[in-house]
């Protein structure tokens, strides 16, 4: 163990981070987390701070599990690897394939693994594509997604995605992919109520469908909720209008659960939450807690059918169902079952966290509370009632950050969208501590404003 400093010395002269202004990054060093046990973290001042961000939405049941630990270990010692291409299988493959169909909807029963939710999206490109040229409809080409959505970091994931910084370096999004508005009723509905504005944004899409040609539209793209872009929560009549739409027209519906999935919302997967029937979903964080990196296309019956028609897809990766991971995803999906975690989100914790998050929607700082399962954000406002913004883009959002990584809590910021997702293990006294060190923050923030 060495002193903060030596890390921090290391770090600035060595390591390039992902998603992390250099600038400030190096005015105030980083920040070095040393462990993690349940809700809590450690860094290397020895400080604890609640993890109110299960890391990068994926640790949903907690830090530190011994089982998690159990399994890999005793995974590597019968065989830490080998792959899954050309007809080739191994017990922790089959098992995890086996065990996450037993948890999904009715009528999806085949998994393609792979390493990341980013990955899980180029899959889902080149599987909706390929879907459609083995039906005889090649001209099936373009995916609709949604502006602001995070679908990940490689070439096609970032395409997909709809955050323009990112589209801005290296030449972006790729031909092929369109973008339409998200339902976020709190920073576009303008007039509308949230009812009206639910069905505004949902008709986008078949606009977007009736510019484009049916006949050229391979999938929709969108998160049940979506999460990088601000825990975009929307309002309750956009679902069931997607829903119709992509009934009524030939595309597929793609679920993006690399967050929702696992639990998140209180059930096993965000599209069964919100009552929709996709066709493929992309999953990743949640299928093994972050514990070790894997993910997977959750793939449909009407789908799987036809990929396997195609005689071979041509697409894989070294680690597709790594056996340590998938061990450890095994052993995960074990503590979510055996524990009820899906469960405790629904009825207990989700609940309980909720009612006490929404009342943060009194404070003289904050424009809209909003919390589905364990998934939760405030809108920073200057002034109530306003959906007007502060000027600056962030700035207040992430001095609130800063407030509460000092103060023993991590949030993270969207602009000034602050966000949470704890892990599900949270106790009762765990969220009352949660909401004491938030209300802290907003109030140092508040008090900032006023200097
Ligand atoms: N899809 C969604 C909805 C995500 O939130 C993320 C990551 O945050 C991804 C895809 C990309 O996953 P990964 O970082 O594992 O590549």
């Amino acid at each position: 163990k060495y002193p903060t400093e030596h890390y921090r010395a290391l770090d600035a002269a060595h390591h390039l981070h992902p998603f992390s202004d250099t600038r400030s990054l190096n005015a105030g060093g980083v920040r070095v987390i040393v462990k993690g046990e349940g809700v809590w973290l450690t860094d290397s001042d020895g400080n604890r701070i609640l993890d109110g961000m299960s890391g990068l939405w994926c640790v949903n049941i907690g830090h530190g599990r011994r089982e998690i630990a159990e399994a890999v270990q005793q995974q590597m010692a019968e065989i830490s690897y080998y792959n899954t291409f050309f007809k080739t299988t191994h017990p922790p493959a089959v098992e995890l394939a086996a065990l996450i169909a037993e948890v999904t909807p009715e009528g999806f029963n085949r998994v393609f693994f792979c390493g990341s939710g980013s990955e899980a999206n180029d899959t889902i490109l080149r599987m909706a594509r390929t879907y459609w040229a083995t039906l005889g409809k090649p001209s099936k080409q373009v995916i609709i997604a949604r502006r602001n959505a995070y679908h990940g970091s490689t070439v096609a994931g970032a395409s997909l995605g709809g955050m323009a910084p990112m589209h801005a370096q290296g030449g972006l999004p790729i031909p092929g992919i369109r973008h339409i508005g998200q339902p976020y009723w709190f920073d576009h509905g303008g007039d509308l109520s949230p009812a009206e504005f639910g069905l505004k944004a949902a008709r986008e899409l078949e606009a977007a469908i009736d510019e484009i040609g049916e006949d050229k539209v391979a999938a929709f793209i969108a998160e049940p909720i979506q999460g990088a872009g601000g825990v975009i929560i929307p309002p309750d009549t956009y679902w069931p209008e997607v829903a119709r739409i992509c009934r009524e027209r030939d595309i597929l519906f793609v679920s993006d659960e690399v967050i929702c999935g696992f639990g998140r919302l209180g059930s096993w997967f965000g599209a069964e939450h919100f009552g929709m029937k996709p066709d493929l979903m992309p999953v990743a964080k949640g299928l093994s807690s972050g514990y070790l990196p894997i993910g997977g296309v959750l793939v449909s019956d009407k789908v799987a059918g036809v990929i396997e028609d195609t005689g071979e897809f041509n697409h894989g990766f070294t680690y597709s169902a790594h056996p340590v991971c998938a061990a450890a995803a095994i052993a995960n999906l074990k503590v979510l079952r055996e524990e009820k975690l899906v469960e405790r989100v629904r009825d207990d914790i989700g609940p309980y966290l909720r009612e006490r998050w929404m009342k943060l929607a009194d404070h003289p700082l904050v424009g809209e509370a909003r919390m589905t399962g364990l998934m939760g954000a405030l809108e920073l406002v200057p002034a109530k009632p306003s959906h007007r913004r502060f000027a600056g883009d962030g700035s207040i959002g992430l001095r609130c950050r800063e407030h509460s990584f000092r103060n023993g809590l991590v949030m993270r910021h969207v602009h000034d969208t602050m966000v949470i997702a704890p892990p599900f293990v949270l106790s009762h006294e765990e969220a009352d501590e949660l909401i004491r060190l938030a209300t802290l923050t907003l109030d140092m923030t508040h008090a900032d404003l006023k200097r």
